[in-house]
């Protein structure tokens, strides 16, 4: 029997899962397809540019977002949403982008693996990520989730890296 068909998205930001291929998501949920967000970072620098948006005394940004980026997976059709537990890095040349925890300081290796560990256990048949030219936006964080799906989607098929991450699995399309 065939494996039931999934399809990956690696997004930097919570918003960027609806900014960047919302209704294609859709439209293979809508087929069937298993659904899986990976958002790399939890927003937490981001800037509130809608006057409605108001937050509660004492409400950090990365938890609104997180509600947000839950409901937004809700109304996409995202069946499964994986946050890869780095931190917004910022804006480039902003102080953020100093933080330790930052996802664009994480090691690479680190990133990779466990990018890799989600892609083994849920066997996408595509993944879709951002492009290598992104100088219109050239987020350290859009930069980054680009470099770790790369590098991932050969890591993941390489039985040989990250064997504590899974059986290895070979992704059949990169966009
Ligand atoms: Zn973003």
């Amino acid at each position: 029997m065939a494996e039931p068909l999934c399809l990956m998205t690696v997004h930097a930001h919570p918003d960027d899962e609806s900014s960047k291929g919302p209704s294609t998501v859709a439209r293979y949920r809508s087929q069937g397809v298993h659904t899986v967000l990976v958002c790399c970072t939890g927003g937490e620098e981001g800037e509130i540019h809608n006057p409605a948006v108001v937050l509660a005394e004492g409400e950090d940004l990365g938890a609104r977002r997180a509600k947000e980026l839950a409901d937004a997976a809700a109304v996409i059709g995202y069946d499964e949403v994986v946050m890869l537990g780095y931190r917004d890095s910022g804006m480039p040349d902003s102080e953020a982008n100093a933080m330790p925890e930052a996802f664009a300081n994480a090691p690479l290796d680190e990133a990779v693996g466990r990018l890799v560990a989600h892609i083994r256990r849920t066997r996408p048949q595509v993944l879709v990520c951002y492009p290598d030219k992104q100088h219109e936006y050239p987020h350290p964080d859009h930069l980054r989730a680009h470099e770790i799906a790369y590098v991932a989607f050969d890591a993941a098929a390489d039985p040989t890296l990250y064997p504590e991450a899974g059986e290895a699995h070979e992704i059949a399309k990169l966009y």
